[in-house]
Parts: C-alpha cells; structure tokens; sequence
C-alpha cells in the first residue's frame, strides 16, 4: 500500500522540499486543518495537476480561533486522513505541532485592510484573518511551492490569500478551487458533523435559498429584493443569519442595485451551535 509521509516540523519540510526543487520538480501546497473531506481531497487532485509533487499541511492553527470558538473540540482524525491524502496521491504531509509554528516569544502577526476588512466574516471574527494569514505565510515561506491551492468554500480567506501573497511578493501563484458539496447542496465543511439530525436535514436550505436569489437577481430583480425572501424563510427554518450579502467579487466591495457581471453571493448562517458559510456565483 503507499503511503504519504509525515513531515513532522519544518526541519523535514525543508529538506523534502528542498530535494524535490533540486530534482527540478514543481511542489503544489494545500494547506488544510484535517478532518478531511472529499472537498479537501479535490484541492489535492486539482494540485496533481498543477505540480509534480504535492503536500498536504494538516494544522489546526490556534490563532485563527478566538477564544470562544471551537478550537479545542475542532474534529482531528489524522489517521484517517494520512490514508485519504495516501489515496489520493499526495506526496507528503506537513504536520506540526502547535509548538513548531508558535515557539515560545512568538510575537509576529500580519496586518491586513482590503478584503480583510470587507465587513463579512471578519465583523464576527475579528482576529480570524489576521491569524490565517501568518499562518499561511509561514507555510508558504517554509514550503516555497510553486502554486497553493485555496478552496473558494472560503471565499474572503481566498481574496485576503490573494492580496496578502501580492503584497507581501511571494512567489507563488494562488489557484481557487470550486466548493464540493452533499448531493442535496450543502457545502462540504469539516464542521458539518457537529449538526444533529435534525439540523443536518435543514442545513441544505442555505444552499437552496441562495440559489434561487441568486436565479432572480440574474433575471434581473433588485438585489435588496431579491435577498429578503431568502433571510426570512432561512430564519423561519431556524437560522440566525450574519449576513447574506452580494458583493463585488474580486474586491468584496459592496454593491448595489441589479445585476452585473462579476458578483459574488456570501452567507454566515449559525444554525443551534453551528456557524455555517457558504457562497456562491450570482
Ligand atoms: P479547512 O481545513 O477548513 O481550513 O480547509 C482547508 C482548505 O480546504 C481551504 O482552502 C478550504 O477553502 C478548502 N475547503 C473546505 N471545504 C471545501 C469544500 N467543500 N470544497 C472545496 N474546498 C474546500
């Protein structure tokens, strides 16, 4: 059986990498919080296509939680994980610990405007882009790959990826990648297994609601009106709505009046103790 090995801190993914540039082979990075699903496994597939040579990073990064988030009880499963990144044909995966990536002292974090401070996510998460962004420029400055793959699921974490990777001139290239999802339209997302039963069954609202405002602003109905059908019956189903929003796509800036090319549809949905994202295309 193959197997993918571990690197277990940034000693053994330099040297790895290191080895592979020499050999002139081209390195695909997708970084990931474990738990995987068949959406991270599609980052690892669309890397295969990118790369030569693909690592997976599995790290459930502190600093992205704010401390009355889920980050004690975030699901890990490396085991199993270890074996769908070896089936999917990754060639290493990056596994450090908490210690490794934040040694005693650590005091450095990145400053981010622009798509950071869109008013989406990060008006509920203050500290959470600020916290993926060093994170995700301490893996690209220790992995130096070619091309990092960011699922669109994600879809203001992909824009200040985007901006912080140009800013900061890091030579990579950063590729989205399209949302997999449920047959019946939810997102695939490590923290759907925290739904019960009950809102397990409602949770695919979100996807069915967007969509269909999504179809009328297209066809050519106000925004506005088009997006209050969709709030009041996700919150006749039990949703507490964050936000729903259309935004520019490319800059997250907010927009308004009909449709136009180029537009972006973003929820953050909390449905018991679940927050749920999503977006999609208008
Ligand atoms: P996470 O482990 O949740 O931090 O996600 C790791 C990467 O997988 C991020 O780039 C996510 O955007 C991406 N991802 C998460 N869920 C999906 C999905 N359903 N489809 C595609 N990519 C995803």
């Amino acid at each position: 059986m193959t197997t993918t090995p571990l690197l277990p801190d940034i000693a053994a993914l330099r040297a790895q990498t290191r080895l592979w540039r020499q050999a002139g082979e081209s390195i695909a990075l997708v970084p990931t919080m474990g738990a995987l699903h068949a959406g991270h496994i599609s980052l690892v597939e669309l890397a295969k296509t990118r790369a030569k040579r693909v690592v997976a990073t599995i790290f459930v990064n502190p600093t992205q939680f704010a401390p009355t988030e889920d980050f004690a009880k975030y699901p890990r499963t490396l085991e199993a994980d270890i074996a769908k990144l070896a089936a999917a044909g990754a060639d290493a995966a990056f596994t450090p610990s908490p210690d490794e990536i934040y040694p005693e002292g650590f005091c450095t974090s990145i400053t981010l405007r622009g798509p950071a401070t869109a008013g989406l996510e990060d008006r509920f998460r203050p500290t959470h882009f600020q916290g993926v962004a060093t994170v995700v420029a301490k893996l690209l400055l220790q992995a130096l790959p070619d091309v990092a793959i960011f699922g669109e699921k994600d879809f203001q974490q992909l824009a200040v990826i985007r901006q912080m990777t140009a800013d900061l001139n890091i030579p990579v290239e950063i590729l989205g990648a399209p949302t997999m999802r449920e047959a019946d339209g939810l997102a695939m997302s490590s923290r759907n297994i925290y739904l019960n039963e009950e809102e397990r069954a409602v949770a695919p609202m979100l996807h069915r609601c967007m969509s269909r405002a999504a179809q009328r602003i297209h066809d050519g109905e106000a925004m506005e009106a088009a997006l209050a059908p969709a709030r009041s019956k996700l919150m006749a189903a039990g949703f507490e709505i964050d936000y729903l929003e259309v935004r520019d796509a490319a800059t997250l800036a907010t927009v308004q009046g009909r449709y136009r090319k180029g537009l972006r549809m973003l929820i953050a949905a909390r449905l018991g103790r679940t927050r749920l994202i999503d977006n999609i295309e208008v």
